[in-house]
């Protein structure tokens, strides 16, 4: 599959990788929009939240459990976690991602 995130998944593509275990990788994204900005991604390939079903959730929940062992990890004490769903919403790599941003940018809210 011509997937830049499944080919940074196998090593393909190289990345600044941050974690990984059996179901979730956590890189850092290429083009930072803050001063620490990774992205958490499933092994498996879903394109985006909404092809999330009630058997791939869990996974979701596993990086949601994984996130805040990451960002204490990192030392972060705040952060923003952002999902674009669908190219309307601007997600550009249609393989399920999540954006954690932390740092001295963030202080306007969004919603
Ligand atoms: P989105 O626009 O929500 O689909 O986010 C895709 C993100 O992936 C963008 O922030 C890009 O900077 C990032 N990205 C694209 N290619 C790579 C790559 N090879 N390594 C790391 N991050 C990437
Ligand atoms: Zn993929």
């Amino acid at each position: 599959m011509d997937c830049v995130f499944c080919k940074i998944i196998s090593g393909e593509i190289p990345s600044k990788k941050l974690y990984e275990d059996d179901l979730c990788c956590a890189f850092y994204d290429a083009n930072p929009q803050a001063q620490t900005h990774f992205l958490v991604v499933p092994k498996t390939h879903i394109s985006s939240v909404s092809e999330i079903t009630e058997e791939t959730a869990p996974l979701v929940a596993h990086i949601f459990a994984v996130i805040p062992q990451l960002c204490k990890k990192l030392g972060l004490s705040g952060y923003r976690i952002i999902n674009n769903c669908g190219a309307s919403a601007g997600q550009t790599v249609m393989h399920l991602h999540f954006h954690v941003l932390s740092g001295p940018t963030l202080g306007e809210r969004l919603v």
